[in-house]
């Protein structure tokens, strides 16, 4: 017997090593992952919260906006370094209180309306280190699909143990049969909202609120309605520290920040825009922490006040992490 020969149990290895370095091989070929952050946490007084990324939406700006015109937003956008088709973020949040393990929005879970690369909530909650059994609460800004569609996955309750809550108005108009019917292309939108929180209703932890609202120790709701019929932030306070929580308020803050009279296709347009400004406005005179759904993740950070419009200052800036 030469030393080259092998016995069948190092054969067997060597033969699964080579299919391991293959399989290793295609992988890298079939599944050009980028490689990205996915969760980031910070402490606001003694509360945790910790920003989710579930994946960027390809956002056709020029389709989305009605104003301004294309050439100012393309001279928006060029400041950034930014095309005509921005990268948007979508991002969850939990707000760990000590006590109560909460989460605002969901992210898009198996939907694919906005493309692929999305739908990864909940992977990024296991790597921070928690489980969906642990979430008590889930409060949503609205209903659309990249805040809702996290929820339910094959019908099924991603978050088993949790009581979901949004504003009643929100309620009462995505979850309405008569304006599903009544929808026409905005079919989907209804339809989605209303797969997402069926096994909630159904198990009777759909709680909805009613306008400003204290929710657990230290969070409320507050209604910024424009965006959608019930659109809500929520306001975490702990030890004299203050974030909010702010949904759709901004899309692009290349564009809404500088300019936050610019205008997107949404329910209520001068709504919309009159919660934008006042939000932000109060945002920058208090100097309070934000936590935004579309800003670039993690999506934290605070707004100053410049030429007309505002800066957004990101959290890893402003503590130097
Ligand atoms: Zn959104």
């Amino acid at each position: 017997m030469s030393r080259f020969d092998m016995t069948p149990l190092t054969r067997t290895f060597r033969t699964l090593l080579l299919l391991l370095l293959l399989a290793g091989l295609v992988g890298a070929r079939a599944d050009p992952r980028i490689e990205s952050p996915g969760w980031y946490s910070a402490k606001i007084g003694r509360f945790t919260v910790t920003a989710l990324f579930d994946g960027t939406i390809p956002m056709p700006v020029e389709q989305e906006f009605s104003a301004p015109a294309p050439a100012r937003l393309k001279t928006l956008l060029a400041r950034d370094s930014l095309g005509m088709t921005v990268p948007m973020s979508v991002n969850a949040f939990v707000i760990d209180t000590g006590q109560r393990i909460v989460m605002v929005d969901a992210g898009t879970g198996a939907l694919r309306t906005f493309g692929e690369g999305l739908g990864r909530v909940l992977a990024n909650l296991r790597a921070a280190g928690y489980s969906p059994e642990q979430i008590d609460e889930i409060y949503l800004t609205h209903m659309h699909a990249d805040h809702v569609g996290g929820l339910t996955v094959d019908g099924r309750a991603v978050y088993p143990n949790a009581v979901v809550r949004a504003d009643a108005r929100e309620a009462g108009h995505y979850l309405s049969r008569e304006k599903l019917a009544a929808a026409g292309p905005a079919k989907p939108d209804f339809e989605t909202a209303i797969a997402a929180l069926e096994p909630y209703v159904r198990s009777g932890r759909f709680k909805p609120f009613d306008g400003p609202a204290d929710l657990v120790a230290g969070v409320k709701a507050m209604p910024a309605r424009g965006h959608t019929p019930g659109h809500t932030m929520y306001t975490v306070e702990s030890d004299g520290e203050k974030l909010v929580v702010w949904g759709d308020l901004v899309h692009i803050g290349a564009i809404e920040l500088p300019l936050p009279t610019a205008t997107m296709h949404e329910a209520d347009v001068a709504e919309a825009r009159a919660s934008r400004l006042r939000t932000l406005r109060d945002a920058a005179r208090e100097r309070t922490w934000i936590a935004a759904a579309h800003l670039g993740f993690p999506g934290i950070g605070k707004v100053r006040a410049e030429r007309g419009g505002y800066r957004w200052l990101p959290i890893a800036l402003l503590r130097g992490h």
